[in-house]
């Protein structure tokens, strides 16, 4: 069988074991948080609030869309044209159009136009979180942010552009097995390296300071049989007004962060109710079954990439004679984009469902679903989140339930144990 037979068979094996994963590993069946329970609750919280939090994400919602038009405008018109292979061309030709030149400063320059056509969108978002007080980090602190998350991009951008292209010099044939193999090992490696080397980029993790809610935190977490070496405190006040809680990492990585807004904002009770969503991720083992599903969704991309980037008409309208040079790359990384596009949906409504687990389990944990529903009423009132967001938009970007349907399940559960 040729090269290109044995990346079909591979496609379609990788492909049955992520519809597999998903079916198995993602919890499809959600706890109940019925429709009246959410309108009941949409109610109960003040219309004010209700109608700022309105305004500020229709304020947002012209320039987000419009980025995401004007970016997937742009790939399309680098990897469909004769125009990125040129640019490509063009940061190689210092270096006297050496492959390495072209893979890795071609690669990383066609990336930074496709990020800088969406800077104004992205300082037009800033001026409006500005302006709804959100923002607590100025003009200044933005730049520093953006000029900072380009820097870590160009270096695993260098590092995994190198790494590809040197795949493909190395195996002209089989590449795109090894460039699935490499990218799936760069998934797993991602989610153990980037807690640890990347979120100190931007903000600062300390040890949350002994305390009563310490130590009951540490007392949930030991009850639930989870393994919490700490209760991480980021310092995200001076980013933002926003209060979250995360978990990340794999195993030595895995940590348990909050905002240092949460344990200002947030009663003891309520920070209780996030930790314990938290360590639902961290027993359910959220983390690992995303990155098996990344890893996994990354190597499927790379055959897919091959396949259909050999496709002649396409490789005519990028002006290139194989999807192996760098000057495929704007090809490659339209086709990226698109798919990203495509797929925002599916990933969307896993992370839904996954985080409707982790309230069930929040709430199962504390056995406390009216500091649930008040924390819930507090994120939303203190995020300006749309409580009862538009449905379309839900439906294609979400990644946890509403606001109203967190209040929603939390009734339902407290109906159903009888508090
Ligand atoms: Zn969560």
């Amino acid at each position: 069988m040729s090269p290109r037979g044995w990346a079909v068979l591979t496609l379609a094996g990788l492909g049955v074991a992520l519809v597999v994963t998903a079916l198995v590993l993602v919890p499809w069946q959600r706890p109940p948080a019925p429709r009246a329970d959410q309108l009941a609750a949409l109610r109960d919280l003040p219309t004010e609030q209700v109608e700022h939090a309105r305004q500020f994400r229709s304020a947002l919602r012209p320039g987000g869309w419009a980025a995401l038009g004007v970016g997937l405008l742009v790939a399309l018109a680098l990897g469909l044209t004769p125009l990125g292979s040129r640019l490509v061309e063009l940061a190689g030709r210092p270096f006297g159009g050496h492959w390495i030149a072209q893979a890795i400063l071609g690669g990383l320059a066609v990336v930074l136009v496709a990020d800088l056509v969406t800077l104004p969108f992205a300082a037009w978002r800033h001026s409006v979180l500005t302006r709804y007080g959100l923002a607590t980090n100025g003009w200044g602190g933005w730049a520093v942010d953006l000029l900072k998350s380009y820097a870590v991009s160009a270096v695993i951008g260098a590092v995994a552009l190198l790494g590809f292209y040197t795949v493909i010099r190395l195996a002209p044939r089989w590449w795109w097995a090894f460039g699935a193999a490499g990218a799936a090992t760069l998934v797993v490696l991602l989610s153990f390296v980037l807690p640890v080397l990347v979120e100190p980029v931007f903000n600062r993790f300390s040890p949350m300071e002994p305390s009563p809610l310490r130590s009951q935190l540490m007392e949930l977490a030991e009850r639930d049989g989870v393994p919490v070496r700490d209760v991480l405190v980021a310092d995200a006040s001076r980013r933002t007004r926003a209060v979250n809680a995360y978990v990340s990492g794999l195993g030595p990585t895995r940590r348990v962060v909050v905002y240092d807004n949460l344990l200002r904002e947030a009663t003891p009770a309520e920070v209780t109710a996030v930790v314990a969503h938290e360590l639902g991720h961290a027993r359910d083992r959220d983390v690992s079954v995303g990155t098996l599903t990344g890893a996994l969704g990354a190597a499927a991309a790379v055959v897919a990439l091959y396949l259909i980037g050999s496709w002649p008409p396409l490789l005519r309208l990028a002006g290139v004679d194989s999807v192996a040079q760098p000057r495929a790359f704007p090809l490659l990384l339209a086709l990226v984009t698109v798919a990203g596009l495509v797929f925002t949906p599916v990933q969307s409504l896993m992370s839904r469902r996954v985080e409707a687990r982790a309230d069930a389990h929040a709430l199962a944990l504390t056995g406390d679903p009216a500091a649930f529903e008040s924390m819930q009423r507090r994120l939303s009132a203190v995020n300006l989140s749309d409580p009862d967001p538009p449905r379309w938009e839900y439906l294609y970007s979400a990644s946890h339930p509403s606001t109203v349907e967190r209040i929603a399940a939390a009734r339902a559960y407290a109906r159903k144990v009888g508090r």
